[in-house]
């Protein structure tokens, strides 16, 4: 039987064990932590559960794909449910927006608080999901490193109509063609924060993040953010993976331009092919050291990282629900922090997300369990002591007044995790949630592809790598990478 050994348990390098397995391949996956999940993890303080990382599930067919081609019943894995609000928004001015689910529902919310018609709104709805209709099958569910993805006919369809996507303006400039109310623009903004970007700079195409969330919804797993993990970890035990835990992987063998197998602990293991779910620079810099690195990838501009105050809050918010978000006065000037100024704005927005409000047991009786997020730069050896310190204060204070209620005094427990944490725990270089930013109109292109282009044997999947973070595209990630091993390798050859 083929070997492959997988480095790293995050949801692309677990999707991948699974599909390779069910393939045929008899893999094992070498973790460094305790625990599979990588970012996504989670965090008991006293009665209180936090997710650890990701909080925002979207597009759960990814995830029931995984399960389908496995042949597996997804039931007894894993269940969700799907939100009827999405978010409820604060901004600087007072106005309180709640994005529902329905569109018809959220139309109206829009027309009532903005005075925008609701033709407009639906326009740009509309156009986003052309976007995401034309190029999801190119830049998404396919290598953009092997020629045959470009010798299809869908492929050539977005090419020709490469304007319309909107590729050469920033979803900035986007979002003011639509519309002339600021707090729509920061609202729609917004999204360029899902895959780690500034607005400012981010291209126009990514105005389709808003229609995946408005078309397929938002849901939150039954047992939290973390059930995805578990469901992944134990769907491929049951097929045959092998986990090994607290395994740091510290060097992959090379020979004669093979990945040959990888070295743990002193130990060599050989093994037919290597598959690192491991951020890709860190992989060249620390397990490749005698190899040549593909310095123009990895020189590439990160994801921004987090800040995140994990709260234990001994109080009931009403007017909150799972996700929940307090805008900045100047949207601008925070994304010009974080991304030209690597610093952090003394006036953040405040990313709330409380899961026991869906599950009561994630919190004790008359409590809830805040988890609070501001985007922040990566780690560039910033005083990050003195950064928590000073922007605990200013997001208690912005989100009290918000709230029209003091905070501090109903935090019970707390644990703090910044951009060094991020990066010592998962090794993700400078603690980017995302792998590289998508800051550039050609970043999809520049992204590391899902196999070394000059050691053969050697795969990749995850975040920092092609087709990009977040769970979604880990989960596709994960499936390319192993699509492409398939075909190199055929089992039965
Ligand atoms: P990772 O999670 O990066 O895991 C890599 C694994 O490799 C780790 O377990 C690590 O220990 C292991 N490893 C590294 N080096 C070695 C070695 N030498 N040997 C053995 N093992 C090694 N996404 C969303 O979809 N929605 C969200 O709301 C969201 N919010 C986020 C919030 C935060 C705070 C963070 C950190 C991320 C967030 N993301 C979100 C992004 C998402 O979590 C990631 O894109 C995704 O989980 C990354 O998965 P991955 O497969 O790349 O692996």
């Amino acid at each position: 039987m083929k070997s492959i050994a997988i480095i790293g348990a995050g949801v692309a390098g677990m999707a991948a064990a699974v599909r390779l397995r069910k393939e045929g391949y008899s893999v094992d996956v070498y973790e460094a932590n305790t625990y599979t999940g990588g970012k996504l993890s989670e965090l008991r303080l006293g009665d209180y559960r936090f997710d650890a990382g990701p909080s925002l599930f979207t597009m759960p067919q990814f995830v029931e794909s995984l399960f389908l081609d496995a042949g597996k019943d997804i039931a007894p894995y894993f269940s969700y449910l799907k939100k009827d609000i999405v978010c409820e928004y604060f901004f600087d001015d007072g106005t309180e927006f709640t994005a529902y689910a329905d569109l018809e529902r959220y139309l109206e919310e829009c027309e009532e608080k903005f005075g925008v018609e609701r033709s407009k709104v639906k326009k740009y709805f509309s156009a986003a999901k052309k976007k995401y209709d034309l190029t999801a099958g190119l830049f998404l569910q396919r290598s953009l490193h092997r020629w045959d993805t470009y010798w299809r006919t869908d492929t050539l369809k977005a090419i020709a109509q490469l304007f319309s996507l909107d590729i050469f303006q920033t979803m900035d400039e986007v979002n003011r063609r639509f519309f002339s109310d600021k707090r729509l623009q920061q609202m729609f903004n917004r999204y360029a924060t899902y895959n780690g970007s500034s607005p400012y700079l981010t291209p126009g195409i990514m105005t389709m993040i808003p229609h995946l969330e408005q078309h397929f919804g938002t849901f939150l797993p039954k047992g939290g953010m973390v059930s995805i993990t578990k469901a992944l970890h134990k769907l491929g035990e049951d097929l045959g993976v092998r986990y090994h835990l607290g395994s740091k992987v510290d060097k992959i063998l090379v020979e004669n331009g093979k990945a040959v197998g990888i070295e743990v602990g002193g130990k060599r293991i050989t093994t037919e092919i290597v598959l690192s779910n491991m951020d890709v620079v860190p992989t060249y810099r620390h397990l490749l050291a005698d190899s040549k690195a593909p310095e123009k990838t990895l020189a590439q501009e990160r994801s921004s990282s987090a800040l995140i105050f994990y709260w234990g809050i001994k109080g009931v918010f009403p007017q909150l629900n799972l996700h929940n978000i307090f805008f900045s006065h100047d949207y601008r000037r925070e994304f010009q922090a974080i991304f030209k100024e690597n610093r952090v704005s003394e006036d953040p927005t405040v990313y709330l997300n409380i899961t026991s409000k869906d599950e009561p047991g994630d919190a004790p009786q008359g409590g809830e369990n805040w988890f609070v997020m501001i985007n922040v730069p990566g780690n560039k050896g910033q005083d990050w002591d003195s950064i928590v310190d000073q922007s605990r204060k200013n997001i208690l204070k912005k989100i009290s007044k918000s709230l029209g209620r003091e905070v501090e005094s109903l935090i019970e427990v707390e644990s703090v995790l910044d951009p060094r944490t991020i990066e010592s725990k998962t090794q993700s270089y400078q603690g980017s949630l995302y792998g590289a930013a998508s800051n550039d109109s050609f970043s999809a292109f520049l992204r590391h592809p899902n196999a070394a282009a000059s050691i053969a044997n050697l795969y990749f999947c995850g975040g920092s790598v092609h087709p990009g973070g977040g769970i979604p595209l880990c989960m596709m990630s994960g499936k390319i990478a192993s699509e492409w091993i398939a075909k190199d390798h055929p089992i039965h050859k």
